[in-house]
């Protein structure tokens, strides 16, 4: 088998969304902001826009995974199975998570074996003696693309459910409420690396020791790849979606699958996907580039394709 790396960075434009959001003070619900930094003439200006985190995204691309595990009839913890990705935080976890603990040896290799999820995404055990793996995934915040920083809008709607003229509002009814809504083109970015799945980590002298056999890590691997092609397909992250479904689409894309470590450059810029091209011509290990433009080709085709590609290296003999 040969393992890779596979890079997505895209621009979504999402009119509308509550995809993340934070606190609430009384009845107002805040979307998530951040500082965003950018050069402007002699020096700097920030911007507090609007942006969905990371581990949201996070959050997101593993419950797909959970659920892609489960149909393949491959290994996920109880906790996890459910959405509920509390990832063996300490020992009572673990317990409930695998309904047992690990009689001998190590934790990491007990976690792996049993669980794609925290195979996949990490976990943190954190008793007297912290044992940690790394994710083999990784995501990060979307935030408003460069050339819109300046024209950004978050806005609060008036949402009502009283009904007038009805008994049920005289003594009290349910509170109006505001909902801070935002639109925007957003950046996205998702990498993984395969070459630690089913694999130790931790200790370092027995990092990169398989736990699973060759056949299995490979089915591993195909399964996180079908997870990746359907969470980015139908967009399955943010929250607050059952009524606040974002209206828009992806402008561009551009997926890299490599033998090792490359990552397309950041769609912050506008050109990214130019860069990314000369990037290529630069440094090479096997890379091949799929890349969609706002029609020009299909976005579906773009991700089914890039997928595929990675699905052929992976289970080559
Ligand atoms: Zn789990």
């Amino acid at each position: 088998m040969q393992d890779i790396f596979l890079s997505v960075r895209g621009r979504v434009l999402l009119n509308v969304e509550a995809l993340n959001m934070t606190e609430s003070i009384g009845n107002y619900v805040k979307h998530r902001k951040v500082p965003v930094l950018v050069p402007e003439k002699d020096g700097f200006i920030t911007y507090y826009v609007p942006a969905v985190s990371g581990e949201s995204i996070a959050h997101g691309f593993q419950k797909v995974l959970a659920e892609e595990a489960i149909k393949d009839s491959i290994p996920v913890c109880n906790l996890c199975k459910n959405g509920i990705f509390l990832k063996s935080t300490n020992k009572k976890v673990v317990k409930e998570a695998f309904e047992g603990e690990p009689e001998k040896g190590q934790l990491e290799e007990f976690v792996v074996s049993k669980c794609l999820v925290e195979d996949i995404g990490g976990f943190l055990y954190a008793e007297a003696e912290n044992i940690k793996r790394t994710s083999n995934f990784f995501v990060g915040y979307m935030i408003p693309v460069k050339e819109a920083l300046g024209n950004v809008v978050v806005e609060s709607q008036l949402h009502s459910r009283y009904a007038l003229g009805t008994p049920f509002v005289k003594e009290q009814g349910q509170m109006i409420y505001y909902v801070e809504l935002s639109s925007a083109v957003y950046t996205f970015g998702f990498d993984l690396d395969t070459s630690y799945i089913g694999k130790l980590t931790f200790q370092y002298n027995s990092a990169g020791k398989e736990v699973l056999e060759e056949k299995e890590r490979v089915r591993r691997i195909r399964t996180t790849l079908e997870a990746l092609k359907l969470f980015l397909l139908e967009q399955m992250f943010g929250a607050k979606k059952t009524r606040f479904l974002p209206v828009g689409e992806w402008e561009s894309l551009a997926i890299g699958v490599s033998d090792k470590v490359w990552t397309v450059t950041s769609p912050f810029s506008k050109n990214y996907i130019e860069k990314s091209e000369k990037k290529r011509e630069k440094v090479n290990y096997n890379t091949k580039l799929y890349i969609y433009k706002a029609d020009v080709g299909s976005f579906e085709e773009t991700v089914v394709d890039a997928i595929k590609e990675s699905v052929r290296r992976v289970s080559e003999s």
